[in-house]
């Protein structure tokens, strides 16, 4: 079988009314802790189900734990946004730096899926330019491969969520497999405004059934997409790839917390992973491990695992772990109108702009930002008028006019910086564990992209007849902190996600981003991800001589 279903049978294997067998999550294989399975993955999101999945189907004995619920849609999930916070990672964590970023629902899930469960849904794919900023630009660092290293991958995953929008003609112009859905309310205004204001805005790309795929149907645009899509028209691992890795053979461990990764003093080599699961501490052995738990769960995850070889935490020879950690920019502009704009009866993600993503030599400010459409619930929408000051009649007041408003926000690139990173706390968890540290502070350059960017979404909600306009400061989307890098004084792990210092240790998360640009970061996580198995499946062993040369044919990370 050829085109996405031949690679994954994901969207076939869901019940024809599009919900998860549950017959292939009751049967799934399952391996015994004392078995030494091929590949032990932590984490079952955005790169690690992509993982599970290209492997299991290559027929390795591949197992991915995750320390959250392995979710049924239809049972689990709920269309009401305070019923949803099941959903996000609320375990402890500490943050400082002078501008702190607040953890939790915002920036990471927890549980099969991973944070992609309640993501917004956005795809784009990052520009050429975001692979070489410190070459173009002299800011960030240049990444050990290049985008038409990843672009069969940005391929192939967009085929399999699948993405609808119109043809992009930004970055590396290309076009969809989906065509572009049918706007509301509010990404009708982004339209009218931005024609208005001169600026090229497009529908899409988001990674949601504009028609049947496979038995997963049509999205019915009620606008539910970050409480989790019920329908399962929202694409997520949990219903993109999962199904197709249990088919071949992939486990699936739920409610399994990976404490610590064990690396044999003798041989270099890690040997497993310790996880708490029920209560009780258990080791799964494993001939390969890779690492998935995202930006913060991640490092901390290498951090606390130290042993006399990595006296300051495993692969962190270089004090590289845990450095570099990113967020964006993400400012929303909200703009009242003397219409009904109903902003909520459509999926958030509508339409975007990409005409102010790369470096203007005629701004005062390096690299750029994005736009898009993010329609707030009105429970978040409250929380956008708290944070103007409006409190008691005047909140009220707001919250009655809901229907008239339409909400802009914005992705703008804040750079990576070496300070900008997750250390381990004093604070334990309930499993023992220490809590992460992340301690966030912004630069220049961050600031004047955020003015910037707040400028833009008021001209477009003007354009379109905005009478009052209303700006709220605040971070999106999480990336680094286990970087990749052509050389392990700079990063932790090569082009392929796999760390220098331990041959059979990878990573393959938002973790090993050297940059972000102002794209949203699932799809090129999943790119990377599959790139990385892809290289597994063809080479599990590094060749001898792999990282120096890898490093000089690919050019320098510099920073
Ligand atoms: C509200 C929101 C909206 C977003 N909107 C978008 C969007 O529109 N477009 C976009 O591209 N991106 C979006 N994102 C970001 C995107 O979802 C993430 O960048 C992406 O899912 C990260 O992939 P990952 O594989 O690195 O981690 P995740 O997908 O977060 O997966 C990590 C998994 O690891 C598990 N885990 C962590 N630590 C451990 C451990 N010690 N043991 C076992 N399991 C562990 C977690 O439970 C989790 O399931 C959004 C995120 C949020 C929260
Ligand atoms: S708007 Fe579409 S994608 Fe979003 S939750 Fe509803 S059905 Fe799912």
């Amino acid at each position: 079988m050829s085109g996405p279903r031949g690679r994954n049978e994901s969207a076939w294997l869901l019940t024809p009314r599009g919900a998860f067998p549950s017959a292939l999550r009751e049967g799934m294989r399952r391996f015994e802790d004392e078995d030494e399975v091929d590949v032990v993955i932590v984490g079952a999101g955005a790169g690690g189900s992509t993982v599970l999945q290209r492997l299991s189907r290559r027929g390795w004995k591949a197992v991915a734990l995750d320390a959250g619920p392995f979710w049924d849609p239809e049972e689990d999930w709920v269309s009401d946004e305070a019923g949803s916070h099941q959903l996000y990672w609320t375990e402890p964590r500490q943050i400082g730096g002078s501008d702190p970023v607040p953890l939790g629902s915002n920036n990471s899930g927890r549980g099969v899926g991973g944070s992609m469960v309640h993501y917004a849904g956005y795809t784009p794919r990052f520009h050429p330019s975001d692979f070489h900023t410190f070459t173009e630009d002299g800011v960030g660092a240049d990444w050990p491969l290049s985008y038409d290293e990843l672009k069969p991958y940005y391929e192939q995953i967009e085929a399999e969520l699948p993405v609808a929008g119109e043809d992009w003609p930004w970055g590396d112009p290309h076009s969809y497999p989906h065509r572009p859905h049918p706007v509301g309310g509010n990404g009708e205004i982004f339209l009218r405004g931005a024609a208005a204001a001169g600026i090229t805005a497009k529908v899409g790309p988001v990674a949601i059934t504009n028609g049947r795929f496979g038995h997963r149907p049509h999205c019915i645009y009620r606008g539910f997409c970050l409480q989790g899509c019920k329908v399962n028209a929202k694409a997520s691992p949990l219903i993109t790839h999962i199904p197709d890795a249990l088919a071949h053979g992939g486990e699936v461990r739920p409610d399994s917390t990976v404490t610590r990764i064990e690396v044999d003093e003798r041989t270099g080599r890690a040997s497993g992973v310790h996880y708490v699961r029920d209560g009780r501490l258990r080791f799964q052995r494993a001939r390969i491990v890779v690492v998935a738990g995202y930006s913060i769960e991640t490092p901390r995850l290498l951090l606390n695992s130290s042993s006399n070889r990595f006296p300051r935490g495993l692969c962190n020879d270089f004090d590289q772990v845990g450095r570099y950690l990113m967020v964006q920019g993400a400012p929303q502009t909200a703009g009242r109108f003397d219409e009904e704009i109903r902003m909520f009866k459509a999926p958030p993600p509508e339409v975007s702009t990409e005409e102010f993503y790369e470096t203007d030599p005629s701004k005062p400010y390096q690299r750029g930002f994005s736009i898009q459409t993010v329609s707030p619930l009105p429970i978040t929408w409250a929380e956008h008028v708290m944070a103007q000051g409006h409190w008691g009649r005047d909140l009220r007041n707001y919250m009655s006019d809901y229907v008239h408003w339409s909400v802009l926000g914005a992705l703008c690139e804040f750079l990576p910086q070496p300070e900008n990173r997750v250390t381990l706390a004093e604070q334990k968890d309930r499993n023992g564990m220490p809590v992460a540290h992340f301690s966030y502070s912004q630069g220049a350059n961050d600031r004047q992209l955020v003015a910037a960017a707040t400028g833009v979404m008021e001209r477009i909600l003007k354009a379109a007849g905005a009478d009052e306009v209303i700006t709220i400061n605040r971070y999106a989307h999480l990336v680094g902190g286990a970087r990749m890098a052509a050389t392990e004084q700079d990063g932790v792990v090569d082009a392929f996600g796999r760390s220098f210092a331990v041959p059979n240790l990878f990573i393959a998360d938002g973790s090993i981003l050297p940059t972000q640009g102002s794209a949203n970061p699932a799809l090129t996580i999943m790119a990377l991800a599959a790139r990385i198995a892809d290289r597994l499946a063809a080479a599990p062993e590094p060749a001898k001589s792999s990282s120096p040369d890898a490093a000089s044919a690919s050019g320098a990370l510099r920073r």
